[in-house]
């Protein structure tokens, strides 16, 4: 089959190391395999979009050398794709209406089991949950290893949709996944632990499940996710070759001394790629 690899960002700020290197490892992994490299604007969430990083992430990754195959995915524009995807959960009885507010969340846990005891409200919209069977999922992460999670006891009755009607991420990301037929979902281990919901969520709507490999971690200094960190400096798109050099370093790779700009550095590390040399580093949570 066809290697299809993706680097799905969300605009929440501008593109970041840790974001790099997913981009960078994702790319490498793709084109290592003679296979297409799409990309995805995960714009889903607009209480949590910061204005303009969706257009400042899509102009910085070309900086990069980093060039899509094709036009770019946007999850802002694929509602009814989830909503169909949302109906046929519903039509399996899958998932449950959920009224319980975040502080009656907080004092008594009302939902639970693959149902909510909170009363219904006309007044408002509900969330709807997964119900979340008992069950184990394990699968082989390429880089990490094996994998297994008790689906119930770790993610519990997650939400699909949310109240506001705006679908979750891990719906969203199934169904785009299947859509752009990704052989190999390549990103950070920060989302690890989100792959047995994904792995299941594909089960019950009938869609592949693709390989998955999840890379280390970029901390700072304080052990924190840069993405969280204050220091989560943007990578510099007029400067390119030091995030870069860093990146590959990051992921095990030579770093190419004699590259010109963006694309000849990454082609010379394409040529002597080498996914073996991915490190397995701490900072990545093992679930
Ligand atoms: N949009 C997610 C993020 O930026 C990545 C989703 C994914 O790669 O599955 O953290």
């Amino acid at each position: 089959m066809d290697y299809r690899g993706r680097f799905a960002p969300s605009p929440t700020g501008l593109l970041h190391f840790g974001s790099l290197v997913a981009a960078v490892g994702s790319w490498l992994c793709a084109r290592h395999a003679g296979g297409r490299w799409l990309l995805r604007m995960e714009d889903i969430d607009p209480p949590r979009e910061v204005a303009g990083s969706a257009d400042a992430i899509l102009a910085a990754l070309p900086a990069f050398g980093l060039v899509a195959d094709g036009p770019v995915l946007r999850q802002s524009q694929r509602s009814d794709a989830y909503a169909a995807a949302f109906a046929r959960l519903r039509a399996l009885d899958a998932v449950f209406p959920c009224w319980c507010s975040r502080s009656g969340l907080a004092a008594s846990g009302l939902h639970r089991d693959g149902r909510c005891t909170s009363p219904p409200d006309p007044d408002r919209e509900p969330a709807w949950r997964l119900r979340t069977p008992d069950i184990e999922i394990a699968f082989d992460d390429v880089l990490q290893g094996p994998q297994r999670q008790n689906l119930r006891e770790t993610a519990g009755d997650f939400v699909i949709r949310r109240v506001e009607g705006l679908y979750s991420y891990q719906l969203a990301c199934v169904v785009d996944d299947a859509h752009q037929g990704i052989t190999e979902v390549v990103r950070g281990c920060d989302l690890l632990d989100s792959t047995p919901r994904q792995i299941h969520l594909q089960r019950l709507l009938g869609l592949p499940t693709p390989r998955y490999l999840h890379l280390p971690l970029a901390l700072d200094a304080q052990g924190r996710k840069l993405s969280k960190s204050a220091q989560a400096l943007p990578v510099d798109p007029a400067d390119p070759l030091p995030a870069l050099r860093r990146a590959l370093d990051f992921l095990g790779q030579p770093v190419p001394t004699d590259a010109a700009d963006a694309p000849g550095m990454l082609a010379a590390a394409l040529r002597r790629f080498d996914p073996a040399r991915m490190p397995q580093r701490s900072g990545c949570f093992v679930i």
